[in-house]
Parts: C-alpha cells; sequence; structure tokens
C-alpha cells in the first residue's frame, strides 16, 4: 500500500512519532530510468524506513517525464519518501546550475514526497521558496556535502543551517582517517544540545562507523543501500547489513563497542564472527571494521578511556596488520607472551586502562596437535617473516618444535629466527621434504587477484607432513591444492581465524564463546567476500 501524500499530514506525524525513538534506514534509490526507478523504490520500501528518491539520477528524457508524471513513482512506495534533485557539486548526476535547481523546487517537482532534500546554498534563500509550489520546511531536511575531505568550519555550516527554516540538517563528508569520525558525532551531540535533528555522516570506509552508530547517538537516521552496488556515497554500505549484520535497531548509547582495527579493512569477515557471537550470547556489542591510518592517533584519540574525545563504551580491539606491533607503545599494559611474540592482535579495555594480548600464537597451534600429536623435535617450516610469522614461530618453538623460517627476503627471515631460536633460510626453490610441518605466513593466495598464487609447489612440498595456510580466503587456497597433490595432510586458515576470535570474545565478555556459531558466521561472511 502506497504511504499517503504529503498533504496527509496527520498519518505522517504519527508514524514519525511512532519511530521517533527507533532507528530509521533511509534506502536511496537513483536509476536512470522511471521503470528501473519504480521497482527499485518497492523493493527498498520492503527493507528501508524510508525511501530516498534521486531524480537527478534519471536521464534527461525521463526526467521531463518526471515533470508531468513524477507523483507515479512516490506512489510507489508504501514507506515516507525524501525528494532529492543534487547537483553534481554536491554528489549529483547532473550538472545543475541555480536556475535550473529553483526551477525544479517551484514548478516542476512532484509534490507528493513527504520530505525535500534541499542544499544549504538554496535553503538559505528561502524567501524564493514563498513563489510556486508551496514548500513545507518542517518537511525539509537542509543538506550539505564535502567530498574531499572534513571541512574546517563545520560549526560554521552548522550555524548557516540553522538560520534556514528547515526541520533537518544533514552534514555529509568525506573521511580520510578514523579519527574524522569524531566531527561528526560532535556534529550530533551539538544538535542534541541545541535540540535539533541531524544526520552527521563521515563517507568513506573510514566513516563506517557514523553510519551504524548514527541513530544511536541521536540522528535522524541512517542511509542504507539496496544492493552494494546501488550505493550512492562512498561508504554505504547495504541497508540488510546495517539491519542483519550490525543489528543496528538494537543499539544504544550503553551497546559496547568492538571492532577491527587495520588497514585495509573491507574484507575482513570478523564482523560476521564477533556480531554473531554476541547476538547468540544475548551480549549488548557491536563490532565494526575501523580503517585506520595512524594507531596511536586512532587509540588516543577514539580509544583511550584517558584521552578520547568521545564519549562510547569502548570495550577492545581486534588489531592486524600494518598495526600489530606499532600498536604496542600504546597500551598500558602487555600480555608476556605478546611481549615475546612482538605483536598484539587484541586490546581489552581494563578500567581507565589498555591491555594488550595475542590470541593468534594459541589459536594457530590448537588445531595442529590433534592432526599430528606431540610437537616436541617436530620438524617445522613457516614459509614468511610478517606478524603472523612471528606468532607461528613463537608458539611451535613454545612446544618445542624444530623450526626453520623460509623467506624472499632472507634479512626478515634471520633477526625473527634468532629472536625465537629457529634456523632460517631462502625461500627460492626451496624443498620441504622431510618436514612435518610446512605454514603458509604469507597473503599468498588470497582472493581478490591473488587466487592462483602459492608460495610452494607440489613438487617442493612432495614428502612433508601436513600443509597449513593461514590464508583463509578461499577456503581451499592455491596452496592447499598443491599440498593435496604431494600427498599431505591440510589444515585451512579459518579454524585459526575462528579460534583467535574466540579467545577474544572470551577476554571482552568473560563468557565461554559460542564457537559453533562463530563457525557458521565465518562461512557465511565467506559467503559476501568471494
Ligand atoms: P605481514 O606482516 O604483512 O607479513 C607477510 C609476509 O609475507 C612477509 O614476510 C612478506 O614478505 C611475505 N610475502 C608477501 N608477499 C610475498 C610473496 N609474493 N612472496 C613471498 N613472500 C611474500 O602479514 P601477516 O599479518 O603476517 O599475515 C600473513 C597472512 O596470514 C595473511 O594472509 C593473513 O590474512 C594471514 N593470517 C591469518 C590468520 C588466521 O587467523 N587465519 C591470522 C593472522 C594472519 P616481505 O616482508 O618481503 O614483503
Amino acid at each position: 500500500m502506497p504511504f499517503p501524500k504529503s498533504e496527509d499530514g496527520h498519518r505522517l506525524k504519527r508514524y514519525l512519532m511512532k519511530a521517533s525513538n527507533s532507528v530509521r534506514i533511509c534506502v536511496p534509490v537513483c536509476e536512470q530510468s522511471f521503470g528501473a526507478a519504480e521497482s527499485a523504490i518497492v523493493k527498498a520500501a520492503e527493507i528501508g524506513d524510508l525511501v530516498e528518491v534521486r531524480l537527478d539520477c534519471l536521464d534527461p528524457l525521463q526526467l521531463a517525464e518526471s515533470f508531468r508524471n513524477g507523483e507515479h513513482l512516490f506512489d510507489r512506495s508504501s514507506r515516507p519518501t525524501i525528494l532529492t534533485f543534487r547537483p553534481v557539486e554536491q554528489g549529483g548526476h547532473r550538472k545543475l546550475d541555480t536556475k535550473a535547481r529553483l526551477l525544479f523546487w517551484l514548478f516542476n517537482r512532484p509534490t507528493s514526497a513527504q520530505f525535500l532534500d534541499i542544499e544549504l546554498d538554496l535553503a538559505l534563500n528561502a524567501s524564493v521558496f514563498d513563489y510556486g509550489k508551496k514548500v513545507d520546511w518542517t518537511r525539509v531536511i537542509c543538506s550539505h556535502h564535502n567530498f574531499v575531505g572534513v571541512p574546517g568550519d563545520l560549526d560554521r555550516v552548522f550555524d548557516r543551517m540553522i538560520q534556514t527554516p528547515a526541520r533537518i540538517l544533514k552534514i555529509a563528508f568525506q573521511a580520510g582517517d578514523i579519527t574524522d569520525c569524531i566531527a561528526a558525532f560532535q556534529l550530533l551531540d551539538r544538535a542534541r544540545s541545541e535540540s535539533r535533528e541531524m544526520i552527521a555522516i563521515a563517507m568513506g570506509m573510514a566513516g563506517l562507523v557514523t553510519r551504524v552508530l548514527g541513530p544511536c547517538r541521536g540522528a535522524f537516521l541512517t542511509y542504507g543501500a539496496l544492493e552494494t552496488e546501488s550505493a550512492t556515497a562512498p561508504g554505504q554500505i547495504t541497508a540488510r547489513e546495517l539491519r542483519t549484520l550490525y543489528r543496528i535497531d538494537r543499539l544504544s548509547r550503553e551497546t559496547r563497542i568492538t571492532g577491527l582495527a587495520g588497514l585495509p579493512v573491507t574484507h575482513s569477515i570478523s564482523p560476521y564472527i564477533l556480531n554473531a557471537a554476541f547476538e547468540s550470547a544475548q551480549f549488548d556489542g557491536v563490532y565494526m571494521p575501523f580503517e585506520v591510518r595512524d594507531i596511536s592517533s586512532f587509540i588516543e584519540r577514539m580509544v583511550h578511556p584517558r584521552t578520547r574525545e568521545i564519549d562510547w563504551n569502548f570495550l577492545g580491539l581486534s588489531v592486524t596488520a600494518p598495526h600489530k606491533t606499532s600498536v604496542m607503545s600504546c597500551l598500558d599494559r602487555i600480555d608476556p607472551a605478546a611481549k615475546e611474540i612482538g605483536a598484539v592482535n587484541t586490546i581489552v579495555v581494563e578500567g581507565d586502562e589498555l591491555h594488550g594480548f595475542n590470541t593468534d600464537a594459541d589459536a594457530f597451534i590448537s588445531p595442529i596437535v590433534p592432526r599430528i600429536g606431540e610437537l616436541r623435535e617436530a620438524r617445522c617450516a613457516v614459509i614468511g617473516a610478517g606478524g603472523a610469522a612471528s606468532a607461528a614461530v613463537w608458539s611451535l618453538r613454545q612446544q618445542g618444535a624444530k623450526v626453520t623460517v623460509f623467506a624472499r627476503d632472507a634479512g626478515k627471515a634471520q633477526p625473527l629466527a634468532e629472536r625465537f631460536g629457529a634456523a632460517s633460510k631462502q625461500l627460492d626453490s626451496a624443498l620441504f621434504e622431510g618436514f612435518d610441518v610446512v605454514v603458509n605466513a604469507t597473503p599468498l593466495g588470497t582472493s581478490g587477484g591473488h587466487e592462483t598464487e602459492t608460495p610452494a609447489t607440489a613438487a617442493q612440498l612432495r614428502g612433508a607432513r601436513l600443509a597449513y595456510d593461514l590464508v583463509y580466503n578461499p577456503v581451499e587456497t592455491q596452496f592447499l591444492r598443491e599440498a593435496r597433490d604431494a600427498g599431505c595432510e591440510l589444515i585451512g586458515g579459518l579454524e585459526m581465524l575462528v579460534t583467535q576470535a574466540a579467545e577474544q570474545f572470551r577476554l571482552w565478555t568473560g563468557a565461554v564463546a559460542p564457537d559453533e556459531v562463530m563457525q557458521a558466521a565465518a562461512v557465511r561472511g565467506l559467503g559476501h567476500h568471494v
């Protein structure tokens, strides 16, 4: 059933009041043709609480048609709609001078949308809207976009916005680093303290937390795409991910915040694993990817209880490349094993301190022992000399194994080997015959263009007993295929990933991790990232 037209103010008011304490996800529709827009609007209304109809996306002929017959489009939505007509410099799809924009809003726009998104420069000239089709300013979102970075004068933009008669304010800017999100959260705080309704979004992957946490920090709405490919702004994830992966409807200011700090983090499946664990344990927590360039500034400004600039309930962090070693100088206490390994992959907020742990090392070793038993004196080869290799060599040495580090760069393999009492060798044309365990601790074979690569061929692996790939995406890597051809037993990286995440869950919540739920979620996550 279509949502009542804008004139039915009474029903709209009731709808918005009912929803005022709940999260609103707005699904934008940006299509070139009427037909495609119509079907997208119907689908958007099924998943969203509001639908934004971007008429600037229509191709020229279809746009002209919308001037005559546009009401029809809005009638397709069973949810309230937002009408948007953006010029290219504000992120729109067409070049529009001020005159064309005014003509649209005053004379050509369909009138059945419940909300109008009008950019700040036009809204500042509100008196112009006394002509033509009437504008109800209690239904207007006054918007401003910056696709380059964080405007230096954000507070001035806010000041100018509140000079317009628009009820709702929207500021979206490009985040280059996760710390840029602080400015968006501060805007929401200011809006709340001045009793204004606001949408504040940091765009780009680094700004994801503002999209997930915005509503529970008072944002009027957040945007979620219908499909990944139909996102209308950088960093916009799907409405479905907001609802089912991040459980946005259940987040509040009390929700415990966790996530993965790294660069890149886009393809991580850890959010699938840990959010599923929180849900299964009925723990009020959320786990998000944090795209971090400068780890010490992130820790200082957003994480450390003594210095952070955001009032949020931060519980802990997973840390991945390239920050596992550099993060150590930001912590108050480091677990002795993590100190020896020289890498922290888990941080726990305890009181006003940060404590660092390494859950990779135990998770690495746990799948090996059941397969080949006692590791004392076992001959083990670790290929690679980075963070994962360090954890692997350390835990194998703890078990009394004899370890050789193979790397393409002997200058990196040697110090790692010496630190843990292992040997080192050049990777080129290495032969692994006689080794009990051969570990791939390089990214070779990872999906996304490197699937066909392997650090060792079947010929090199012949005569080795067990091949263990730390790469988990894809589940079956080229290295594992080569090892199977060579007659080795196999272990993939997913088991280690889930085991180390389970230990993080335990460190953060104090509860036993729901292993099976986490394993199933990991497989589901991989399905989304193939
Ligand atoms: P890292 O610190 O960046 O180390 C990567 C290592 O691989 C370096 O020694 C690097 O050598 C080497 N390498 C890269 N490309 C190579 C190539 N073409 N040929 C030979 N060696 C190459 O990364 P990391 O944190 O150790 O992670 C390594 C892999 O393990 C990643 O795929 C990661 O996803 C995986 N991992 C999995 C788990 C799990 O739970 N399953 C946990 C941790 C890591 P250079 O220094 O010469 O570049």
